[in-house]
């Protein structure tokens, strides 16, 4: 299904085509005030949601962002860290933040800022998210953050209210890993979770480092390092994104907040056997490396399946690699995320008990290696009790609370700072793929939750 499908009335798709009937050319554009329903927000953030909800600056700013690195056949987004597509996003958020006359500036580690009030001052609310995409990404997956949080802060201008806090809109850099290889880079050098020597390793399929990609792009390299001081002006981040899953869906929920991100890690496993020829090797005296690996991939949807957890082997590669060769060696790599460290542990051990007792039936030689781990993320518990407090205020709703299995940088600065996360309704569950989808009508409701949040968070 295509993320621009008409069969759902009312839910005209903010991310379809440009050509597409309601893509961005076609959107209503209403009034300022209209982004708040003529009755407050009652019922704003589940499906009986008053009509019209909308907002001029969201729909306008997703027009302007949505060509941007979009491939034409795949209809993916090829936006990746310091390529021409990301410094457009990034003139892009310049733009915007220079339009609002807000302070603009680029933190150390590239990472994009715009100021409300005075960022020396402490104690900022921040908000934000990244303008990066995976390989043939859907168009959500970070601008959803960034351009709510654009116009939330309009919202909320409209709204006339004082600010008693600085507040900051972000945009992180490589937030995806689509090009070195290695997830909220931005993020993770800031709150020092990355060391300068382990950036300065990071290389592209090109063999271009980070710091000599940073520099053709105009920046400098050198100043990359841990910004304990930044961060300490922080007192909140809140990030707004597009969920991905259909928690939501089932719900019936226009926007939930998180509660937590599943532990989660990548393991590499290597068989190995003996390369031989395809017509004339009898199958008894074969040693094939890719019959152990199909019988650890079904291994692995069934140890993941019995502990509502989730396993993927989703890149494989193979030696001679020759449509007439048995394999020598079936390089694999294992993604698997479990919502308590008990669980993921039984997941991953029972795969890897699986793959050893295959290898050894089929006489292939296994190596297995933790490429990377991450344990589970809380989210601040006082922060995310707000956040539902200031949501539930008006309307009587509780928002629901999600676990995800997704990483962000909300993630990785929860250690430094409190963070909580707001997710939008992505009724395809689809992410990381030209068909994630985020109705119109739940994008403003996005729009004015962060706007509330911030409201209750900054302004009191
Ligand atoms: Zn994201």
């Amino acid at each position: 299904m295509t993320q621009n499908d008409s069969g759902r009335s009312g839910n005209s798709p903010v991310g379809a085509e440009a050509s597409s009937p309601g893509a961005g050319s076609a959107a209503p554009t209403l009034p300022h005030s209209q982004l708040r329903s003529s009755g407050g927000t009652p019922n704003a953030l589940r499906n009986d949601c008053p009509q019209p909800v909308s907002g001029n600056s969201f729909h306008e700013m997703w027009r302007e962002l949505l060509p941007i690195g979009r491939h034409a056949d795949s209809h993916g987004y090829r936006r990746f860290a310091w390529t021409g597509a990301d410094l457009d996003c990034r003139a892009w958020f310049k733009e915007q933040a220079e339009a609002r006359g807000l302070v603009y500036e680029v933190d150390r580690n590239g990472n994009q800022w715009a100021w409300l009030g005075d960022p020396a001052a402490g104690d900022a609310v921040v908000t934000g998210s990244h303008l990066d995409s995976v390989p043939d990404g859907g168009a959500f997956d970070g601008p959803l953050g960034v351009v709510s949080s654009f116009a939330a802060l309009d919202e909320l201008r409209g709204r006339g209210v004082d600010f008693t806090k600085p507040l900051a809109i972000v945009n992180f850099g490589d937030e995806e890993g689509a090009r070195f290889g290695l997830a909220c880079v931005g993020s993770r050098l800031a709150a020092g979770q990355l060391t300068v020597e382990n950036a300065h390793r990071l290389t592209d399929g090109d063999g271009v480092s980070l710091p000599r990609a940073m520099e053709v792009a105009g920046y400098d390299p050198d100043t990359i390092g841990a910004d304990p001081e930044r961060l300490a002006r922080i007192g909140a981040f809140v990030e707004l994104h597009v969920e991905q899953g259909r928690a939501l869906d089932l719900s019936g929920d226009r926007v939930g907040i998180a509660s937590a991100i599943w532990p989660h890690g990548r393991w590499r496993f290597d068989f190995r056997g003996e390369a031989n020829h395809a017509g004339t090797t009898r199958l008894v005296d074969r040693r094939d490396p890719m019959l152990a690996y199909a019988e650890t991939v079904l291994a692995a949807r069934r140890e993941a399946q019995l502990a509502g957890a989730v396993a993927t082997f989703g890149k494989i590669s193979v030696e001679p690699n020759g449509v007439n060769a048995i394999p020598s060696l079936v390089r694999v790599w294992l993604d698997s995320r479990a919502e308590d460290q008990a669980s993921l542990d039984a997941v991953v051990g029972g795969i890897e008990k699986a793959a050893r007792d295959y290898a050894a039936a089929h006489g292939i030689d296994l190596d297995i290696v933790r490429e990377s781990f991450t344990p589970v993320v809380e989210f601040d518990h006082a922060l995310r009790d707000e956040l539902g407090r200031i949501l539930g205020k008006d309307t009587g709703i509780t928002v629901p609370v999600l676990g995800t299995g997704a990483g962000h940088d909300a993630g990785i600065l929860s250690g430094s700072i409190p963070t909580a996360m707001l997710f939008v309704r992505n009724p395809t569950g689809v992410s990381h793929s030209p068909a994630e989808f985020a109705a119109e009508d739940d994008c403003v409701a996005g729009v004015i939750a962060l706007a509330d949040v911030l409201e209750g968070l900054a302004c009191t």
